[in-house]
Protein backbone atom coordinates (compact mmCIF):
# COMPACT_ATOMS: atom_id res chain seq x y z
CA UNK A 1 0.00 0.00 0.00
CA UNK A 2 1.46 3.58 -1.10
CA UNK A 3 2.47 5.57 2.05
CA UNK A 4 0.91 8.83 0.80
CA UNK A 5 -2.32 9.91 -1.47
CA UNK A 6 -1.95 12.43 -3.62
CA UNK A 7 -5.01 14.99 -2.95
CA UNK A 8 -8.58 14.58 -3.76
CA UNK A 9 -9.99 12.78 -1.15
CA UNK A 10 -13.18 13.66 0.84
CA UNK A 11 -12.56 14.17 5.06
CA UNK A 12 -14.49 13.11 7.50
CA UNK A 13 -13.75 16.15 9.48
CA UNK A 14 -11.13 19.02 9.45
CA UNK A 15 -8.79 20.06 12.04
CA UNK A 16 -6.55 23.43 11.90
CA UNK A 17 -3.90 21.56 13.06
CA UNK A 18 -2.96 18.37 13.17
CA UNK A 19 -0.42 16.42 15.39
CA UNK A 20 0.96 12.53 15.06
CA UNK A 21 1.83 11.30 17.87
CA UNK A 22 1.22 11.73 21.84
CA UNK A 23 4.78 11.91 23.06
CA UNK A 24 6.80 14.40 24.16
CA UNK A 25 6.81 16.49 21.15
CA UNK A 26 3.67 16.33 19.87
CA UNK A 27 2.24 17.44 23.80
CA UNK A 28 4.22 20.14 23.46
CA UNK A 29 3.50 21.33 20.38
CA UNK A 30 -0.08 20.93 21.34
CA UNK A 31 -0.04 23.62 24.26
CA UNK A 32 2.24 25.44 22.39
CA UNK A 33 -0.45 26.07 19.37
CA UNK A 34 -3.28 26.44 21.75
CA UNK A 35 -1.60 29.37 23.42
CA UNK A 36 -1.26 31.03 20.14
CA UNK A 37 -5.49 30.23 19.94
CA UNK A 38 -5.03 27.41 17.45
CA UNK A 39 -7.13 24.32 17.90
CA UNK A 40 -4.67 21.39 17.76
CA UNK A 41 -5.86 18.12 17.39
CA UNK A 42 -3.65 14.79 18.37
CA UNK A 43 -3.56 10.92 17.18
CA UNK A 44 -2.36 8.37 18.74
CA UNK A 45 -2.00 4.69 18.00
CA UNK A 46 -1.90 3.45 21.59
CA UNK A 47 -4.59 3.50 24.08
CA UNK A 48 -3.37 5.76 26.54
CA UNK A 49 -0.43 8.20 25.80
CA UNK A 50 3.32 6.89 26.78
CA UNK A 51 5.94 6.36 23.66
CA UNK A 52 9.39 6.06 24.64
CA UNK A 53 8.69 9.64 26.79
CA UNK A 54 7.54 7.53 29.10
CA UNK A 55 10.54 4.75 29.26
CA UNK A 56 12.66 7.44 29.41
CA UNK A 57 14.28 9.16 32.82
CA UNK A 58 12.51 12.43 31.91
CA UNK A 59 15.78 14.26 32.34
CA UNK A 60 15.93 17.40 30.11
CA UNK A 61 19.09 19.54 29.65
CA UNK A 62 18.56 23.46 29.66
CA UNK A 63 21.07 26.12 30.04
CA UNK A 64 20.72 29.58 32.36
CA UNK A 65 17.42 28.13 34.39
CA UNK A 66 16.61 29.82 37.39
CA UNK A 67 16.54 26.39 39.31
CA UNK A 68 20.12 26.77 38.25
CA UNK A 69 20.73 29.74 39.45
CA UNK A 70 18.94 28.81 42.91
CA UNK A 71 22.00 26.36 42.98
CA UNK A 72 24.59 28.77 41.94
CA UNK A 73 25.44 26.98 38.60
CA UNK A 74 26.34 29.41 36.22
CA UNK A 75 25.60 28.06 32.32
CA UNK A 76 24.96 29.41 29.46
CA UNK A 77 22.77 28.52 26.32
CA UNK A 78 26.23 29.14 24.35
CA UNK A 79 27.84 26.86 26.85
CA UNK A 80 25.22 23.80 25.87
CA UNK A 81 25.38 24.53 22.19
CA UNK A 82 29.06 24.04 22.35
CA UNK A 83 28.81 21.01 24.93
CA UNK A 84 25.69 19.36 21.63
CA UNK A 85 28.36 20.49 18.51
CA UNK A 86 31.30 18.70 19.95
CA UNK A 87 29.88 15.40 21.00
CA UNK A 88 28.05 15.90 17.84
CA UNK A 89 31.70 16.06 16.19
CA UNK A 90 30.17 19.14 14.57
CA UNK A 91 28.05 17.04 12.47
CA UNK A 92 24.56 19.23 13.68
CA UNK A 93 22.42 21.42 12.75
CA UNK A 94 24.17 24.62 13.38
CA UNK A 95 21.05 26.88 13.42
CA UNK A 96 18.73 23.78 14.98
CA UNK A 97 21.25 23.20 17.83
CA UNK A 98 21.13 27.32 18.42
CA UNK A 99 17.54 27.31 18.66
CA UNK A 100 17.33 24.54 21.08
CA UNK A 101 19.86 25.37 23.30
CA UNK A 102 18.35 28.64 23.57
CA UNK A 103 15.03 27.76 24.07
CA UNK A 104 15.73 25.22 26.70
CA UNK A 105 15.53 27.59 30.12
CA UNK A 106 12.26 29.06 28.26
CA UNK A 107 11.12 25.64 27.99
CA UNK A 108 11.98 24.32 31.72
CA UNK A 109 10.25 27.64 32.77
CA UNK A 110 7.14 27.69 30.67
CA UNK A 111 6.14 23.90 31.78
CA UNK A 112 7.01 24.84 35.74
CA UNK A 113 5.21 28.05 35.75
CA UNK A 114 1.80 27.82 33.51
CA UNK A 115 1.46 24.21 33.87
CA UNK A 116 3.11 23.70 37.95
CA UNK A 117 5.33 20.74 36.75
CA UNK A 118 7.98 20.40 39.75
CA UNK A 119 11.29 20.78 38.05
CA UNK A 120 14.43 20.38 39.89
CA UNK A 121 18.11 20.22 38.42
CA UNK A 122 20.10 16.82 39.75
CA UNK A 123 22.87 18.18 41.34
CA UNK A 124 24.25 14.98 42.62
CA UNK A 125 26.64 13.77 39.40
CA UNK A 126 26.83 14.69 36.12
CA UNK A 127 26.22 13.12 32.59
CA UNK A 128 29.65 13.15 30.04
CA UNK A 129 30.36 16.06 27.97
CA UNK A 130 27.65 18.41 30.14
CA UNK A 131 29.89 21.38 31.02
CA UNK A 132 27.73 22.36 33.92
CA UNK A 133 25.14 20.38 36.36
CA UNK A 134 21.86 21.42 33.79
CA UNK A 135 19.65 17.88 33.94
CA UNK A 136 16.14 18.79 34.68
CA UNK A 137 14.09 16.33 36.61
CA UNK A 138 10.68 15.84 37.73
CA UNK A 139 10.59 14.48 41.69
CA UNK A 140 10.85 10.38 40.36
CA UNK A 141 13.32 11.21 37.61
CA UNK A 142 10.75 9.20 35.03
CA UNK A 143 9.67 10.02 31.90
CA UNK A 144 5.57 8.59 33.11
CA UNK A 145 5.60 11.30 35.34
CA UNK A 146 6.51 13.65 32.40
CA UNK A 147 4.22 12.18 30.01
CA UNK A 148 1.73 12.25 32.71
CA UNK A 149 1.83 15.69 33.40
CA UNK A 150 1.86 16.94 29.89
CA UNK A 151 -1.34 14.58 29.10
CA UNK A 152 -2.97 16.19 32.19
CA UNK A 153 -2.12 19.98 31.04
CA UNK A 154 -3.30 19.06 27.70
CA UNK A 155 -6.87 17.55 28.71
CA UNK A 156 -7.20 20.30 31.15
CA UNK A 157 -7.00 22.41 28.18
CA UNK A 158 -9.36 20.84 26.22
CA UNK A 159 -6.90 19.81 23.63
CA UNK A 160 -8.53 16.46 22.05
CA UNK A 161 -5.98 13.62 21.99
CA UNK A 162 -7.78 10.80 19.70
CA UNK A 163 -6.12 7.72 21.13
CA UNK A 164 -6.17 4.01 19.00
CA UNK A 165 -6.14 5.87 15.55
CA UNK A 166 -3.01 5.21 14.03
CA UNK A 167 -1.87 7.71 10.77
CA UNK A 168 -1.22 4.93 7.88
CA UNK A 169 -1.26 7.68 4.77
CA UNK A 170 -0.61 11.17 4.26
CA UNK A 171 -2.74 13.25 1.73
CA UNK A 172 -1.04 15.61 -0.48
CA UNK A 173 -2.46 18.12 -2.87
CA UNK A 174 -0.04 20.32 -4.97
CA UNK A 175 3.10 22.07 -4.21
CA UNK A 176 3.60 19.81 -1.78
CA UNK A 177 0.75 20.66 0.68
CA UNK A 178 -0.31 17.98 3.56
CA UNK A 179 -4.30 17.97 2.54
CA UNK A 180 -4.83 15.82 5.70
CA UNK A 181 -4.34 11.68 6.83
CA UNK A 182 -5.82 8.91 6.72
CA UNK A 183 -6.08 6.90 9.85
CA UNK A 184 -6.99 3.41 11.17
CA UNK A 185 -9.20 3.70 13.99
CA UNK A 186 -8.89 0.44 16.51
CA UNK A 187 -11.67 -0.68 15.41
CA UNK A 188 -10.70 -1.03 12.11
CA UNK A 189 -12.65 1.91 10.59
CA UNK A 190 -10.61 3.93 8.34
CA UNK A 191 -10.78 8.07 8.95
CA UNK A 192 -9.51 10.75 6.60
CA UNK A 193 -8.94 14.00 8.79
CA UNK A 194 -8.18 17.42 6.74
CA UNK A 195 -5.84 19.53 8.33
CA UNK A 196 -4.73 23.06 7.44
CA UNK A 197 -0.99 21.77 8.79
CA UNK A 198 0.40 18.66 10.03
CA UNK A 199 3.47 17.73 12.56
CA UNK A 200 4.86 14.45 12.77
CA UNK A 201 5.93 13.86 16.01
CA UNK A 202 5.61 10.31 15.68
CA UNK A 203 9.34 9.18 16.72
CA UNK A 204 11.71 7.64 14.86
CA UNK A 205 12.32 3.81 13.73
CA UNK A 206 14.07 2.01 16.76
CA UNK A 207 10.45 -0.27 16.75
CA UNK A 208 11.10 -0.97 12.48
CA UNK A 209 13.69 -4.01 12.55
CA UNK A 210 14.26 -3.55 8.73
CA UNK A 211 14.51 -0.02 8.55
CA UNK A 212 17.52 -0.32 11.80
CA UNK A 213 18.82 -3.12 9.90
CA UNK A 214 19.17 -0.82 7.01
CA UNK A 215 20.27 2.52 8.82
CA UNK A 216 21.84 1.02 11.68
CA UNK A 217 22.91 -2.41 11.24
CA UNK A 218 25.55 -2.50 14.50
CA UNK A 219 22.39 -2.26 16.11
CA UNK A 220 20.21 -4.96 13.98
CA UNK A 221 20.74 -7.62 16.52
CA UNK A 222 20.36 -5.44 20.07
CA UNK A 223 17.88 -5.01 22.40
CA UNK A 224 15.33 -2.93 21.68
CA UNK A 225 14.35 -0.60 24.91
CA UNK A 226 12.25 1.95 23.39
CA UNK A 227 8.74 2.06 22.36
CA UNK A 228 7.06 -0.07 19.96
CA UNK A 229 5.02 1.69 18.24
CA UNK A 230 8.29 4.00 16.89
CA UNK A 231 7.75 2.20 13.21
CA UNK A 232 9.52 4.71 11.28
CA UNK A 233 6.74 6.25 9.92
CA UNK A 234 8.00 9.66 9.85
CA UNK A 235 11.13 8.52 7.61
CA UNK A 236 8.56 6.27 5.52
CA UNK A 237 6.29 9.53 4.95
CA UNK A 238 9.80 11.59 3.84
CA UNK A 239 10.68 9.09 1.40
CA UNK A 240 7.48 9.01 -0.42
CA UNK A 241 7.46 13.12 -0.19
CA UNK A 242 11.18 13.58 -1.63
CA UNK A 243 11.71 15.43 1.96
CA UNK A 244 15.58 15.41 2.60
CA UNK A 245 16.68 12.31 5.75
CA UNK A 246 19.43 13.21 7.88
CA UNK A 247 22.09 11.45 10.00
CA UNK A 248 20.31 8.06 9.74
CA UNK A 249 22.96 6.52 11.38
CA UNK A 250 22.78 8.26 14.49
CA UNK A 251 21.05 6.88 17.36
CA UNK A 252 20.88 6.52 21.26
CA UNK A 253 22.48 3.76 22.71
CA UNK A 254 22.76 2.65 26.33
CA UNK A 255 25.70 0.03 27.40
CA UNK A 256 23.62 -0.38 31.39
CA UNK A 257 20.34 -1.98 31.09
CA UNK A 258 20.65 -5.04 33.99
CA UNK A 259 20.14 -8.26 32.14
CA UNK A 260 18.22 -10.34 32.14
CA UNK A 261 15.88 -7.61 34.27
CA UNK A 262 15.95 -5.36 31.04
CA UNK A 263 16.05 -2.50 33.76
CA UNK A 264 17.88 1.00 33.40
CA UNK A 265 20.84 1.32 35.50
CA UNK A 266 21.56 4.94 35.42
CA UNK A 267 25.21 5.86 34.45
CA UNK A 268 25.57 7.80 37.39
CA UNK A 269 27.18 4.64 38.87
CA UNK A 270 29.79 5.19 36.14
CA UNK A 271 30.55 8.85 36.41
CA UNK A 272 30.34 8.23 40.34
CA UNK A 273 33.25 6.12 40.31
CA UNK A 274 32.28 2.79 39.39
CA UNK A 275 33.77 0.66 36.41
CA UNK A 276 32.03 -2.04 33.67
CA UNK A 277 33.95 -4.99 33.57
CA UNK A 278 33.70 -8.07 30.94
CA UNK A 279 33.17 -11.80 31.38
CA UNK A 280 36.92 -11.76 31.83
CA UNK A 281 37.21 -9.27 34.23
CA UNK A 282 39.17 -6.81 32.34
CA UNK A 283 37.97 -3.15 31.97
CA UNK A 284 37.43 -2.55 28.35
CA UNK A 285 37.06 1.17 27.17
CA UNK A 286 36.90 4.82 28.50
CA UNK A 287 33.04 4.07 30.03
CA UNK A 288 32.86 7.85 30.62
CA UNK A 289 33.00 8.86 26.83
CA UNK A 290 29.11 8.65 26.56
CA UNK A 291 26.39 5.57 27.94
CA UNK A 292 25.52 5.82 24.26
CA UNK A 293 28.50 4.64 22.53
CA UNK A 294 28.81 2.06 25.41
CA UNK A 295 25.72 0.12 23.84
CA UNK A 296 28.07 -1.56 21.26
CA UNK A 297 30.87 -1.71 23.24
CA UNK A 298 29.67 -3.77 25.79
CA UNK A 299 27.80 -5.80 22.64
CA UNK A 300 31.46 -6.69 21.58
CA UNK A 301 32.81 -8.29 24.91
CA UNK A 302 31.61 -12.36 24.80
CA UNK A 303 28.13 -12.93 25.49
CA UNK A 304 27.42 -9.00 24.54
CA UNK A 305 27.20 -8.30 28.41
CA UNK A 306 29.17 -6.63 31.13
CA UNK A 307 29.28 -5.89 34.93
CA UNK A 308 29.33 -2.49 36.31
CA UNK A 309 30.99 -2.40 39.81
CA UNK A 310 30.33 0.27 42.12
CA UNK A 311 29.70 0.90 45.64
CA UNK A 312 27.05 1.63 48.69
CA UNK A 313 27.71 5.71 48.47
CA UNK A 314 27.51 5.31 44.53
CA UNK A 315 23.99 3.04 45.09
CA UNK A 316 22.98 5.84 47.43
CA UNK A 317 22.91 8.37 44.29
CA UNK A 318 21.40 5.61 41.54
CA UNK A 319 18.62 5.55 44.15
CA UNK A 320 17.57 8.54 43.47
CA UNK A 321 16.08 6.82 40.09
CA UNK A 322 12.95 4.24 40.82
CA UNK A 323 14.60 2.27 38.15
CA UNK A 324 17.48 1.60 40.23
CA UNK A 325 15.26 0.70 43.02
CA UNK A 326 13.44 -1.41 40.95
CA UNK A 327 16.86 -3.52 39.88
CA UNK A 328 17.53 -3.94 43.24
CA UNK A 329 14.33 -5.26 44.32
CA UNK A 330 14.86 -7.40 41.32
CA UNK A 331 17.36 -8.79 42.78
CA UNK A 332 19.53 -7.03 39.73
CA UNK A 333 22.23 -5.99 42.45
CA UNK A 334 24.50 -8.61 43.55
CA UNK A 335 26.87 -7.58 46.77
CA UNK A 336 30.21 -8.87 48.18
CA UNK A 337 32.59 -7.94 51.57
CA UNK A 338 35.41 -7.63 48.82
CA UNK A 339 36.40 -7.17 45.30
CA UNK A 340 37.74 -10.72 45.22
CA UNK A 341 34.83 -12.30 46.73
CA UNK A 342 32.99 -10.41 44.20
CA UNK A 343 34.74 -12.05 41.47
CA UNK A 344 33.45 -15.47 42.99
CA UNK A 345 30.07 -14.68 42.85
CA UNK A 346 29.91 -13.18 39.14
CA UNK A 347 32.11 -16.28 37.93
CA UNK A 348 34.63 -13.68 36.81
CA UNK A 349 38.15 -14.54 37.07
CA UNK A 350 39.46 -12.99 40.89
CA UNK A 351 42.96 -11.96 39.32
CA UNK A 352 41.78 -10.04 36.61
CA UNK A 353 39.27 -7.93 37.97
CA UNK A 354 41.39 -7.28 41.07
CA UNK A 355 44.13 -6.05 38.58
CA UNK A 356 41.78 -3.35 37.09
CA UNK A 357 40.13 -2.40 40.43
CA UNK A 358 43.44 -1.91 42.41
CA UNK A 359 44.46 0.30 38.91
CA UNK A 360 41.49 2.62 39.37
CA UNK A 361 41.89 2.87 43.10
CA UNK A 362 45.28 3.94 42.86
CA UNK A 363 44.88 6.09 39.55
CA UNK A 364 42.64 8.03 41.99
CA UNK A 365 44.08 8.76 44.80
CA UNK A 366 46.27 10.16 42.32
CA UNK A 367 43.76 11.74 40.20
CA UNK A 368 45.18 10.11 37.39
CA UNK A 369 44.27 9.58 33.45
CA UNK A 370 43.90 5.56 32.29
CA UNK A 371 45.69 4.05 29.02
CA UNK A 372 41.96 4.49 27.72
CA UNK A 373 41.81 8.02 28.21
CA UNK A 374 39.64 8.07 31.15
CA UNK A 375 40.27 10.71 34.24
CA UNK A 376 39.67 9.39 37.53
CA UNK A 377 39.63 11.38 40.81
CA UNK A 378 39.98 11.51 44.33
CA UNK A 379 35.95 11.85 45.42
CA UNK A 380 35.46 8.84 43.49
CA UNK A 381 36.92 6.40 45.98
CA UNK A 382 34.85 3.15 46.87
CA UNK A 383 34.39 1.83 50.00
CA UNK A 384 33.54 -1.92 50.71
CA UNK A 385 30.91 -3.78 50.25
CA UNK A 386 31.43 -3.81 46.76
CA UNK A 387 27.96 -4.43 44.42
CA UNK A 388 27.37 -5.31 40.86
CA UNK A 389 24.70 -5.58 38.15
CA UNK A 390 25.33 -7.33 34.96
CA UNK A 391 24.63 -5.49 31.95
CA UNK A 392 23.67 -5.23 28.71
CA UNK A 393 23.97 -2.71 25.25
CA UNK A 394 20.44 -1.42 23.97
CA UNK A 395 19.27 0.50 21.25
CA UNK A 396 16.96 3.38 23.05
CA UNK A 397 16.00 5.17 20.05
CA UNK A 398 17.16 6.58 16.44
CA UNK A 399 18.75 10.04 16.05
CA UNK A 400 18.18 10.24 12.22
CA UNK A 401 15.13 11.58 10.53
CA UNK A 402 13.18 14.34 8.39
CA UNK A 403 15.81 17.37 8.05
CA UNK A 404 13.85 20.38 9.53
CA UNK A 405 14.62 24.11 10.07
CA UNK A 406 14.67 26.09 13.09
CA UNK A 407 10.94 26.29 13.12
CA UNK A 408 10.51 22.42 13.06
CA UNK A 409 9.37 22.68 9.32
CA UNK A 410 10.67 19.51 7.22
CA UNK A 411 13.02 20.51 4.27
CA UNK A 412 12.37 18.74 1.27
CA UNK A 413 15.38 17.40 -0.90
CA UNK A 414 15.70 20.18 -2.81
CA UNK A 415 16.62 22.60 -0.08
CA UNK A 416 13.01 24.33 -0.21
CA UNK A 417 10.54 23.77 3.13
CA UNK A 418 6.74 22.62 2.82
CA UNK A 419 4.64 25.02 2.78
CA UNK A 420 2.80 22.89 5.94
CA UNK A 421 4.14 20.34 7.16
CA UNK A 422 6.52 20.00 10.63
CA UNK A 423 8.68 17.45 12.32
CA UNK A 424 10.27 17.29 15.96
CA UNK A 425 11.55 14.93 18.79
CA UNK A 426 12.29 11.67 16.97
CA UNK A 427 10.54 11.91 13.83
CA UNK A 428 13.01 14.87 13.22
CA UNK A 429 16.60 14.84 12.54
CA UNK A 430 18.43 15.01 15.90
CA UNK A 431 21.42 16.81 17.34
CA UNK A 432 23.92 14.21 17.48
CA UNK A 433 25.05 13.75 14.21
CA UNK A 434 25.71 10.33 12.11
CA UNK A 435 26.59 8.19 14.82
CA UNK A 436 25.54 6.82 18.62
CA UNK A 437 28.84 8.41 19.88
CA UNK A 438 27.41 11.88 18.60
CA UNK A 439 24.80 11.76 21.32
CA UNK A 440 25.05 13.60 24.02
CA UNK A 441 22.91 12.85 27.40
CA UNK A 442 19.37 14.18 26.87
CA UNK A 443 19.15 15.10 23.19
CA UNK A 444 16.08 12.86 22.94
CA UNK A 445 14.15 14.70 25.64
CA UNK A 446 15.39 17.89 24.69
CA UNK A 447 14.36 18.18 20.70
CA UNK A 448 11.28 16.22 21.69
CA UNK A 449 10.29 19.21 23.95
CA UNK A 450 11.90 21.98 22.92
CA UNK A 451 11.56 21.61 19.47
CA UNK A 452 7.80 20.35 19.77
CA UNK A 453 7.24 23.73 21.62
CA UNK A 454 8.63 26.05 18.53
CA UNK A 455 6.96 23.66 15.92
CA UNK A 456 3.62 24.17 17.44
CA UNK A 457 4.01 27.92 17.99
CA UNK A 458 5.43 27.91 14.06
CA UNK A 459 2.55 26.07 12.90
CA UNK A 460 -0.24 28.59 14.44
CA UNK A 461 1.52 31.43 13.20
CA UNK A 462 1.36 29.77 9.35
CA UNK A 463 -1.75 28.64 9.92
CA UNK A 464 -2.92 32.60 10.74
CA UNK A 465 -0.55 33.83 8.16
CA UNK A 466 -2.81 31.59 5.28
CA UNK A 467 -6.04 32.80 7.15
CA UNK A 468 -4.96 36.10 6.50
CA UNK A 469 -3.66 36.03 2.86
C1 LIG B 1 14.76 3.79 28.29
C2 LIG B 1 14.91 5.16 27.72
C3 LIG B 1 15.42 6.18 28.52
C4 LIG B 1 15.57 7.46 28.02
N1 LIG B 1 15.96 8.48 28.85
C5 LIG B 1 16.04 9.75 28.37
C6 LIG B 1 16.33 10.86 29.22
O1 LIG B 1 16.42 10.74 30.44
N2 LIG B 1 16.50 12.08 28.66
C7 LIG B 1 16.32 12.27 27.32
O2 LIG B 1 16.49 13.39 26.83
N3 LIG B 1 15.93 11.27 26.49
C8 LIG B 1 15.78 10.02 26.99
N4 LIG B 1 15.37 9.00 26.15
C9 LIG B 1 14.95 9.35 24.78
C10 LIG B 1 13.55 9.99 24.82
O3 LIG B 1 12.67 9.12 25.50
C11 LIG B 1 13.01 10.25 23.41
O4 LIG B 1 13.99 10.95 22.67
C12 LIG B 1 11.74 11.10 23.45
O5 LIG B 1 10.82 10.55 24.37
C13 LIG B 1 11.10 11.19 22.09
O6 LIG B 1 9.86 11.85 22.22
P1 LIG B 1 8.85 11.84 21.00
O7 LIG B 1 7.69 12.67 21.42
O8 LIG B 1 9.57 12.19 19.75
O9 LIG B 1 8.43 10.30 20.83
P2 LIG B 1 7.55 9.31 21.73
O10 LIG B 1 7.53 9.70 23.15
O11 LIG B 1 8.01 7.93 21.40
O12 LIG B 1 6.09 9.52 21.18
C14 LIG B 1 5.75 9.14 19.85
C15 LIG B 1 4.31 8.68 19.85
O13 LIG B 1 3.88 8.54 18.50
C16 LIG B 1 2.99 7.42 18.44
N5 LIG B 1 2.95 6.99 17.04
C17 LIG B 1 3.97 6.51 16.29
N6 LIG B 1 3.56 6.28 15.04
C18 LIG B 1 2.24 6.61 14.99
C19 LIG B 1 1.25 6.57 13.96
N7 LIG B 1 1.52 6.16 12.72
N8 LIG B 1 -0.02 6.98 14.27
C20 LIG B 1 -0.33 7.40 15.53
N9 LIG B 1 0.56 7.43 16.55
C21 LIG B 1 1.84 7.05 16.27
C22 LIG B 1 3.62 6.42 19.37
O14 LIG B 1 2.65 5.46 19.79
C23 LIG B 1 4.09 7.33 20.51
O15 LIG B 1 3.13 7.45 21.53
C24 LIG B 1 15.21 7.72 26.66
C25 LIG B 1 14.71 6.69 25.84
C26 LIG B 1 14.54 5.43 26.37
C27 LIG B 1 13.96 4.35 25.49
Amino acid sequence: MSTIITGGEKFEARVPFLIIGAGAAGLCAALAAKEASVEAVVIERDAVPAGSTALSAGLIPAAATRFQRAKGISDSAQTLAADIQRKAHGEADGAVVEAVAENSAPLIEWLSDRYDFPFDVVDNFNYPGHAALRMHGLPSRTGLELIDRLRSAVETNDIVIATERAAERLIVGAGGKIEGVEMVRGDGAIERLGCDALLLACNGYGGNPALVRRFIPEMADALYFGHPGNQGDAVIWGEALGAKLAHLGGYQGHGSVATPHNILITWAVIMQGGIQINGEGKRFCDETRGYSEQAAQVLHQPGKVAWNIFDERIATVARQFEDFQNAERAGAIVWADSIAALARTLHVPEAALLDEWNEAVSLKARSGRDHYGRQFAAEQRCEPPFCAVKVTGALFHTQGGLAIDARGRVIRNDGTVFPNLFAAGGAAAGVSGSTAAGYLSGNGLLTATVLGRIAGQAAAEQIFRVAAS
